[in-house]
């Protein structure tokens, strides 16, 4: 064998996962037989199971820098480069500071309960029944409120997964289970992180597999958990034991948890301790980068707030009835103006420090 110098699992290693900045999205362990992800909950990274091929001859197609670095949404980022391959950038109707490149900006509610407005669950199923995809990867709720990524093939399986878990779930490793099991036509959703590496990976993959097809749809993210710790800040301070909670939400400030058929909250700033660190470095409140990017901040309670960017995610819109509402373009703004500004402070102050 002979060797090389590339940067692989060990530079990701050392560059994200040792300084806290892995976001447990799966996508470096999506294609690659050598990763796995730590089963440990309390641990969640990808870990090398056995030795990177990387710089060894013949023994696996990897890019120069290694797939796993490459594809890692925190590793270095061509965001512009990505909206334009896939934003369609003819179209563009506009490209705002805060919201990135969109077409459209609304607000909308379903018949379905979903977290908000149902609108995720609705475009899912819809989509599914017009065989606009393949299969659809969800977050589906988990014991004591905690998610699992599941590639979904049944409309059942899609309203299953409806509803916000405040916890971070590696949806973009089903993406190589869904491609390797044949399956062409992928949809998936997820944090604007995961739909960052879902882009990278798309790049990748279309090299490789032209026919390919993956629509993303983005939610909005200010911030997310670690399970252990949000399970013992919310027995800490209001209780209540997650098991129990049949919705968990947060808005305007507050962390509301409904359980027994009564809400209790308190505000999320009591929840500090339980944010994970990765996500002190992240900028992207909106999804930029997904096809679709779907919110509450900026409509009323019960609707979601809806950002169309691509010609693909207007057709999965076109595809639903929803009753429209009034969306506050200033609010968004202002909560990504403000991740943004966290983004810069923590940057400042110095990255793990
Ligand atoms: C961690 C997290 C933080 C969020 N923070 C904000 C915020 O600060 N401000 C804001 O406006 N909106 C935020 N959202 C989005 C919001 O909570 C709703 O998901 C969104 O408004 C869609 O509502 P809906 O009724 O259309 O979705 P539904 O129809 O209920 O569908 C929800 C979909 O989200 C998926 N999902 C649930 N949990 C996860 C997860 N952990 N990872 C990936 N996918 C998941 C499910 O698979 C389901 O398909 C956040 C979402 C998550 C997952
Ligand atoms: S993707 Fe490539 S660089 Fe990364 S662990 Fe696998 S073989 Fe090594
Ligand atoms: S690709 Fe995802 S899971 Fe892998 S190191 Fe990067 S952030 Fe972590
Ligand atoms: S804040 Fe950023 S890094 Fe954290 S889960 Fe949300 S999108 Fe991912």
């Amino acid at each position: 064998m002979v060797s090389k110098k590339s940067k692989g699992f060990e530079a990701l290693k050392q560059e994200i996962i040792d300084r806290n900045l892995c976001t447990y999205c799966g996508a470096c362990a999506s294609f690659c037989e050598h990763i796995e992800l730590e089963p440990d909950p309390t641990r969640q990274v990808p870990v090398l199971k056995d030795e990177c091929s990387l710089d060894k001859e013949g023994v696996l197609k990897c890019s120069e820098n290694g797939t796993c670095y490459d594809v890692c949404p925190m590793t270095e980022t061509d965001v512009e480069g990505l909206e334009m391959k896939f934003l369609d950038s003819e179209g563009i109707k506009e490209r705002d500071e805060y919201l990135g490149i969109y077409k459209e900006l609304i607000a909308g509610k379903t018949s379905i309960d979903g977290q908000d407005g149902g609108i995720v669950t609705s475009m899912l199923t819809a989509g599914m029944g017009n065989e606009l995809f393949d299969c659809v990867i969800v977050a589906e709720r988990g014991e004591d409120f905690n998610a699992g990524a599941k590639i979904a093939e049944y409309i059942d399986e899609i309203e299953k997964a409806k509803g916000t878990k405040y916890v971070q779930c590696p949806m973009v490793s089903k993406i190589g289970e869904a491609v390797k099991g044949g399956k062409r036509k992928i949809a998936v959703v997820g944090t604007p992180c995961e739909i960052r590496a879902a882009r990278k990976i798309q790049s990748v993959l279309l090299k490789d597999v032209p026919q390919i097809e993956i629509t993303t749809i983005g939610l909005f993210c200010f911030e997310n958990f670690y399970h252990d710790k949000l399970a013992k800040k919310t027995k800490e301070l209001l209780g209540i034991d997650l098991a129990s909670a049949s919705k968990i939400q947060i808005t305007k400030g507050k962390y509301l948890v409904t359980a027994n058929g009564k809400t209790y909250k308190t505000k999320v700033a009591e929840l500090d301790e339980a944010v994970r660190e990765n996500c002190r470095y992240c900028d992207d409140f909106v999804a930029r980068l997904a096809d679709i990017s779907v919110g509450s901040v900026g409509s009323e309670d019960g609707y979601s707030t809806i950002i169309v960017r691509s010609e693909r995610g207007e057709k999965l819109l076109d595809l639903i009835d929803f009753s429209r509402g009034d969306v506050d373009k200033e609010e968004i703004s202002k909560t990504a103006k403000l991740k943004h500004e966290k983004f810069e402070t923590a940057v400042g102050a110095g990255i793990g420090g």
